[in-house]
C-alpha cells in the first residue's frame, strides 16, 4: 500500500465515522440543522461504499459510475448551504443556484456523462466552488460573529468546507487535465485528510477538546460576575449579570428574572430604562422555563409563544433557551438568552446556559447571605449606637442635674431651717446655668435626631455670609474673644437656613476656643473661590490626634485628647455641622494648622459670584488645601 492509498483509507474511515456520529447525533436531536449535517456527512459515506462495492464487484469502469458518484458529491455542497441557511441567513439567489446547480450536475451526471464527460467535469466544477465557496466563506463569517467554543467549532468547520471543496476541484481537474493527473490526486487527498479532520473537530470535537474550548467562556463569566454578590444595588447586579450571560455566550442578549414568589411576579431589568419591570412567573417563555422547573429551548420564540411573537420578533429574538435559577426546593428565578438563530451547536450553548444557571444561583444565594450579613451588622450597629447614646447622654446629663438637684435641695433645707432668710440669688443663678446647659444638652440630641433624618434644614433664603460671619464674630467678640475676620467689602450672597449656618459657625467657634487652653484666640477668615465662599475658623490649639482624624465627624465620636480639657460635650457638635453644610450643598473638613492648632473649613455655594479675589484682607491669608485636609466624608 503505497502512502497515498494510505491516506486515502484513513480519509474513508474518517468520513465515515464521522457519518455515524453526526447520524447518531440526528436521531437523538430531530433538528434540521442535524438533519442537514447527516446529510452532508452522508453523501461522502455513500461515495466511499459505492466506490467499496464498485472495486469489490468489478463495476468501476461500469458507465453509470461516474455518474452516480459525481451526483453523491454534489449533495455535499448543497448541504453545506442547506447548514449554513439554518443558522444563518443566506441570500434566497443563493440556495436557488445550490438546488438548481444540484439538479444540473445531477441530471447531467446520470444522464449524459458519457458523450459530455469534460463539459460535466466543468460545470461540477463551477458548481463546486462556487455553491461550495459560498458555505465555506458563510462558515468563516458565522465564526467570526460566533465567541468561545462555537467559534472555534465553526473555524474548524470553514477550514473543513474550503479543503473539502479544494479536494473535490482538484480530482475533477486531474480528471479533465490528465497531465497533471498525478499532482491533483495527491493533493486532493492530502486536502480531503485536513478536510476530515477539520470536520472531525468542528461536528464532533472529542470530550477534553470540547473542555478546553467551554473554559474560557466559564472563566470570563466568573471574572465579569463574581464580585456581583457584594453589590448592594440589586437592580445593577442583575442588569450586570444580563450583560455578562449574554456576552459568555455571544448571545443577543440574556435577562435574568429574579423570583418574587410571594407576588408571583418575575422581576427583570428592562434593557432599556434599566429599570424593573414585574411580569407574571408564567409570562413568555421564559416564565414557562420557570414554572415547569425545566430547561424550555424554542428554536422559533415567535411560534412557540405566539401572544408574545411581536415582543419576540422586535428584539431579533427568534430563538430562545431558558433555564431555571436554583432548585426544585428553592426557585431563584430565570436565566433566558436570546438569539437570532440557534447555533447549530445548540448543545454547548444549552450547557452553558445550564451551567450560567447554576453560577447565577449561587451569586444569587451569595447575595442573599451578603445582604443578611448587613442588615446584622447594620442591627448591630444600631445596638451598639444606641449603647454610646445611652452611656453618653446619661454621662453627660447626670452631671449638670447632679448640680440642679443638690443645690435645689440646699435652698430647701436652707428655706425650712430660716424661711424668713432672704433668697440665695448664686445659688439660684448656679441651679438656671445648669438647667441651661441641660436644655442645651437636649436640644443638641434632640436636633442630632431630626438631622439624620433629613428635612431639618428648610428655610432657605438668600443671605449675605460676610453679614453671617460678623453678626458671630460680634457675639464672641462681645464676650471679650477677639476674633479676625475680614472687613465685609463686596456681599457674598448664598441661599441658606441663616440659624442654622449660624449654628455650624457658633459649633467651630466654640470648639476653637474650648480646645485652645491657652494661645492666641481663634481667628474667622472668609475667601470667595469661583462659585463657592469658604469660611474657615483657625484656632492654635491642642489640636486634633492623627489616630482620631477619620472619626471626627462621627455620631457621639470626641477624641483622646479632648477628655484632658473637658469632660462635658456629648460629641454631636460636628456631626451636626457636617449635617446642616452637605443639606446646603457645601462641604466641611478640617487640618492642622501650621504651627499647631486645626482650622475647620465650610464652603457654601453663591447664589451670584460677588468677585474673584480673596476677601481676606491680610497678606498671610488662609488658602484651604482640602487635598491634605480631612473631609466629613473621608
Ligand atoms: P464635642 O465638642 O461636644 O465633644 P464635637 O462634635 O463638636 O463634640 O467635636 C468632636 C470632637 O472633635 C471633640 O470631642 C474634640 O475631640 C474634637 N474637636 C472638635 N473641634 C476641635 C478643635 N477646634 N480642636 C481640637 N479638637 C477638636
Amino acid at each position: 500500500m503505497t502512502a497515498l492509498e494510505l491516506i486515502g483509507a484513513i480519509n474513508q474511515i474518517l468520513f465515515v465515522g464521522l457519518f455515524v456520529v453526526v447520524l447518531r447525533h440526528a436521531l437523538r436531536e430531530r433538528r434540521r440543522s442535524s438533519f442537514n449535517t447527516a446529510l452532508l456527512f452522508g453523501s461522502i459515506a455513500a461515495v466511499v461504499l459505492v466506490s467499496r462495492v464498485a472495486d469489490a464487484l468489478g463495476l468501476a469502469e461500469h458507465p453509470a459510475y461516474p455518474g452516480i458518484v459525481i451526483t453523491l458529491l454534489a449533495v455535499a455542497p448543497f448541504a453545506m448551504v442547506r447548514l449554513v441557511d439554518d443558522f444563518s441567513h443566506s441570500p434566497r439567489a443563493i440556495q436557488i443556484a445550490g438546488y438548481l446547480g444540484f439538479a444540473v450536475v445531477a441530471a447531467m451526471a446520470i444522464l449524459a456523462f458519457g458523450p459530455i464527460q469534460r463539459l460535466v467535469g466543468l460545470v461540477a466544477i463551477v458548481f463546486f466552488l462556487v455553491v461550495g465557496g459560498y458555505a465555506g466563506y458563510a462558515f468563516a463569517r458565522e465564526a467570526a460573529r460566533a465567541r468561545g467554543i462555537t467559534r472555534r467549532r465553526m473555524t474548524a468547520v470553514a477550514t473543513g468546507a474550503v479543503a473539502f471543496i479544494a479536494a473535490l476541484v482538484l480530482i475533477f481537474a486531474g480528471v479533465l487535465l490528465p497531465r497533471v493527473a498525478e499532482t491533483a490526486s495527491i493533493l486532493a487527498q492530502v486536502a480531503a485528510l485536513v478536510a476530515a479532520g477539520a470536520f472531525f473537530l468542528g461536528f464532533a470535537p472529542p470530550a477534553w477538546i470540547r473542555r478546553a474550548w467551554r473554559e474560557p467562556d466559564l472563566r470570563h463569566f466568573l471574572e465579569r460576575s463574581i464580585h456581583l454578590a457584594g453589590v448592594t444595588d440589586e437592580r445593577a447586579a442583575v442588569a450586570e449579570l444580563n450583560v455578562a450571560a449574554a456576552s459568555a455566550l455571544g448571545a443577543r442578549g440574556a435577562s435574568v428574572g429574579i423570583a418574587d414568589p410571594n407576588r408571583g411576579v418575575l422581576r427583570y431589568v428592562d434593557a432599556e430604562t434599566g429599570e424593573w419591570s414585574d411580569f407574571p412567573d408564567d409570562m413568555f417563555i421564559a416564565g414557562r422555563a420557570y414554572r415547569a422547573g425545566r430547561r424550555v429551548v424554542a428554536e422559533d420564540a415567535a411560534a412557540a409563544d405566539p401572544q408574545h411573537a411581536d415582543r419576540y420578533r422586535a428584539t431579533g429574538a427568534n430563538a430562545v433557551i431558558a433555564t431555571p435559577i436554583g432548585t426544585d426546593a428553592r426557585r431563584l428565578g430565570v436565566l433566558a438568552v436570546y438569539a437570532e438563530r440557534m447555533s447549530i451547536f445548540a448543545e454547548d450553548d444549552l450547557w452553558l446556559v445550564d451551567l450560567l444557571a447554576d453560577q447565577s444561583a449561587v451569586l444569587l444565594e451569595a447575595r442573599t447571605l451578603a445582604e443578611h450579613a448587613s442588615a446584622l451588622r447594620a442591627r448591630e450597629e444600631a445596638a451598639r449606637m444606641k449603647e454610646e447614646f445611652l452611656s453618653a447622654a446619661a454621662h453627660d446629663l447626670r452631671t449638670p442635674l447632679t448640680v440642679v438637684l443638690g443645690q435645689a435641695e440646699l435652698l430647701e433645707r436652707r428655706q425650712q431651717r430660716s424661711p424668713e432668710a432672704p433668697a440665695d440669688a448664686q445659688g439660684l443663678a448656679r441651679i438656671a446655668r445648669e438647667a441651661r446647659r441641660l436644655s442645651d444638652l437636649v436640644s443638641e440630641l434632640l436636633d442630632a435626631q431630626r438631622l439624620e433624618q433629613g428635612g431639618a434644614v428648610r428655610d432657605f433664603a438668600p443671605a449675605d455670609l460676610l453679614e453671617v460671619v460678623a453678626a458671630v464674630r460680634e457675639r464672641y467678640s462681645e464676650g471679650g474673644v477677639t476674633l479676625s475676620a475680614p472687613a465685609p467689602s463686596l456681599p457674598l450672597i448664598a441661599s441658606v437656613d441663616r440659624p442654622r449656618i449660624e449654628q455650624v459657625l457658633d459649633n467651630l467657634v466654640e470648639n476653637a476656643l474650648k480646645y485652645t487652653p491657652q494661645g492666641p484666640p481663634p481667628e474667622v477668615h472668609v475667601a470667595i473661590d469661583g462659585g463657592e465662599a469658604r469660611i474657615a475658623v483657625v484656632d492654635h490649639g491642642i489640636g486634633i490626634p492623627g489616630t482620631d482624624r477619620k472619626r471626627i465627624f462621627e455620631r457621639f465620636f470626641r477624641a483622646s485628647n479632648a477628655q484632658s480639657i473637658t469632660d462635658t460635650g456629648l460629641g454631636l457638635g460636628l456631626f451636626i455641622c457636617r449635617r446642616i453644610v452637605e443639606e446646603h450643598g457645601g462641604r466641611i473638613w478640617f487640618e492642622p494648622t501650621p504651627g499647631g492648632g486645626t482650622t475647620f473649613a465650610i464652603t457654601l455655594p453663591l447664589v451670584e459670584e460677588s468677585g474673584t479675589e480673596p476677601l481676606d484682607e491680610r497678606g498671610d491669608a488662609w488658602e484651604p488645601r482640602p487635598a491634605r485636609g480631612v473631609a466629613a466624608d473621608a
